[in-house]
C-alpha cells in the first residue's frame, strides 16, 4: 500500500462524533453557501489528499486545546450535540463547552493559514448558531468565543465575548431550514458567492457564474491584498538593494569587516551561462535539438 493510500484512507474516516452530516443541517452549514452545502451532502465529490491534509490541521488544533485544558485541570465537555427543540434536523456540534453554575461558555476552534484582524463572517454565524441552540436548551446565560490558531507561525488569537443575538439566530435558523428543504429536494438551494467560491467543487454550472462574458469573482479583498503586498515587496527590494550597495561600499576597501556579531566578507565569483541567441544563430540545428520548452502560468492583474 502506498503512503498516499494510507494517508487518504486515514483522513477520509468519518468523524463519528459529528454523525451523518447528510441527516441534518449543522452550525458549519449555516455559515456557508447553501448550494455548496446541499451539493456536498447530496452529490459528494472525492477530496484530494492535499486538501484532506489541510483540513486535518483543524483536528490538530482541537487536540492541542483539549490536551491543554485537561492538563490545566479545566473542566469542559467536548463535541456536545445540541438539537433545535422544534426542528430535530437542525443540530450544532460544539467543539468545547464549559458548564458553570450560572453560565455556559462555548468555544469554537479554528485553524488558519493567515490570521484575520477580525473574525470571518462565517465564524461569527457559526458561533451564533451554536449559542442560539444552546440558549434554547438551557436557561443559563450563554456566551461564546473563537480561538484561531495558525499552526505554521504559532500565532493565535482569541475572539471573545460573543453573546446570543435573537435576530441573527432566527435568520440562521431560516437559512438552516432552507438548506434542509433543499437537501430533501423541496426547493432549489440559494447561492451565496464569496471567497469560498474559489476551489468550490460545484462552481461549474453554478448560477452565480453561468452566462457572464467575463466572470466577476468575489475575491476583491484578496486581489487588493495581493497588489498591496506586491507594492510593499517592490519598496522592500529597493531598500534592500540600497542597503546592500551601502554595505558593499563600506566593506570594499578592507575585503572583510566585523560589525558587532556579524562578519562581512566580499568575495568574487563567476557564473557561466549560454548565450542562446548567439547559439541559435551559429548552430540552429544544435539549438533545435537541445532546446527545452517549459510551460508556466503568468498572472496579470490590471
Ligand atoms: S461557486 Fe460559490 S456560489 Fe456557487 S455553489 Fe460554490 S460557493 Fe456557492
Amino acid at each position: 500500500m502506498t503512503i498516499e493510500t494510507i494517508l487518504q484512507n486515514y483522513l477520509t474516516q468519518p468523524k463519528l462524533e459529528l454523525g451523518d452530516r447528510k441527516e441534518y443541517a449543522g452550525a458549519s452549514d449555516v455559515a456557508q453557501c447553501p448550494r455548496k452545502v446541499v451539493l456536498t451532502k447530496t452529490q459528494p465529490v472525492e477530496i484530494d489528499l492535499p486538501t484532506l491534509l489541510r483540513f486535518e490541521r483543524g483536528n490538530m488544533v482541537e487536540r492541542i486545546v483539549e490536551n491543554a485544558l485537561s492538563y490545566a485541570g479545566v473542566s469542559f465537555e467536548k463535541q456536545i450535540e445540541v438539537v433545535h427543540p422544534e426542528h430535530e434536523n437542525l443540530i450544532g456540534h460544539l467543539d468545547f463547552v464549559f458548564f458553570r453554575q450560572d453560565e455556559i461558555a462555548v468555544l469554537e476552534t479554528k485553524s488558519v493559514s493567515r490570521m484575520p484582524d477580525i473574525p470571518h463572517t462565517s465564524w461569527i454565524e457559526q458561533i451564533h448558531f451554536q449559542m442560539g441552540l444552546m440558549a434554547l436548551n438551557d436557561t443559563r446565560k450563554v456566551r461564546g468565543a473563537i480561538l484561531a490558531v495558525d499552526l505554521s507561525s504559532g500565532r493565535f488569537e482569541l475572539f471573545d465575548n460573543f453573546l446570543p443575538n435573537k435576530a441573527l439566530f432566527n435568520g440562521l435558523v431560516q437559512k438552516a431550514l432552507h438548506i434542509w428543504q433543499a437537501v430533501n429536494g423541496d426547493v432549489e438551494p440559494d447561492t451565496e458567492e464569496g471567497p469560498l467560491c474559489v476551489g468550490c467543487a460545484y462552481q461549474e454550472n453554478c448560477p452565480e457564474f453561468v452566462g457572464q462574458d467575463v466572470v466577476e469573482l468575489p475575491i476583491k479583498r484578496e486581489v487588493e491584498d495581493y497588489l498591496a503586498l506586491k507594492e510593499n515587496l517592490k519598496i522592500m527590494k529597493a531598500e534592500i538593494d540600497g542597503l546592500k550597495n551601502f554595505i558593499n561600499k563600506a566593506v570594499k576597501p578592507f575585503g572583510e569587516a566585523r560589525v558587532g556579531e556579524h562578519l562581512i566578507k566580499l568575495s568574487s565569483s563567476s557564473r557561466t551561462g549560454l548565450d542562446t541567441k548567439a547559439l541559435r544563430e551559429a548552430y540552429p540545428d544544435i539549438y533545435e535539438q537541445f532546446k527545452k520548452t517549459s510551460h508556466f502560468t503568468r498572472l496579470y492583474v490590471k
